[in-house]
């Protein structure tokens, strides 16, 4: 009789993906990645959009798209137009559902600031099609990000500058407190959909400003009181 203590998996299993955690030593590892759309009110209207009459949504990444320790993005393949999103990453640190607005940022672990790359041929094409967005969203390499800052040396962020340079030069900039949905809001909303889990990573939508890169750029994305952090396009 074979009684094994660990499971063997018939083929090699998948590693834990996780996000340096500064000051620590230690790593946050990734459950689940939801982003939020059209979180910014000047962003949605360059998308066409009007943040007065459509409320934000959410999508997800995998957890593999994760880029972290200041390595290069790799222009993905099957797109000529890929767009930056600078976006500030909500950490998880407790789960849950329904969880109450006031008791939200209980739930947070920490923040860092992300990019929610994106292949905007493909998503457009998807949305005149009606189709979902994976393949402009979740390709792999698409969510480069920085060390995660715990809330507990940070505080929370709800307002401070956020912004992207590319080769040195501004392309997006904007301030927390624009967004349409605030971070508690966020959780408390999206743990009525789903069961939060610690792990779990929210981006929290782009300002306005998004464009396209090339090969050889350099982006480098900032928040007020987390730093920046640099990735070289490859
Ligand atoms: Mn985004």
């Amino acid at each position: 009789m074979n009684i094994a203590t660990t499971p063997s998996y018939v083929v090699p299993a998948p590693e834990t993906v996780s996000v340096p955690v500064r000051g620590t030593g230690a790593r946050f590892p990734v459950h689940r990645i939801y982003c939020v759309g059209r979180n910014y009110a000047a962003h949605a209207i360059e998308m066409g959009g009007d943040p007065n009459r459509e409320a934000p949504f959410f999508f997800q990444k995998n957890p593999n798209t994760v880029v972290t320790g200041g390595a290069d993005f790799p222009y993905p393949p099957r797109s000529s137009n890929v767009h930056h999103e600078i976006e500030m990453v909500v950490a998880l640190g407790k789960g849950g559902k329904d969880i109450p607005l006031e008791k939200a940022l209980d739930h947070v672990y920490g923040y860092a600031v992300g990019l929610d790359m994106t292949r905007r041929d493909l998503q457009d094409e998807c949305k005149k099609a009606g189709r979902p967005w994976e393949i402009a969203k979740a390709f792999e390499h698409s969510a480069p990000m920085g060390e995660i800052v715990p809330a507990s040396a940070v505080g929370h962020l709800a307002q401070g500058a956020i912004w992207l340079k590319v080769n040195g030069e501004i392309r997006q900039q904007g301030d927390l407190n624009q967004m349409i949905w605030k971070v508690p809001e966020m959780i408390s909303y999206l743990s009525g959909l789903f069961e939060l889990h610690p792990g779990d990573l929210i981006m929290s939508g782009t300002p306005s400003g998004v464009g396209a890169i090339v090969r050889g750029d350099v982006m480098e994305g900032h928040v007020d009181g987390l730093g920046s952090f640099k990735t070289k396009v490859s």
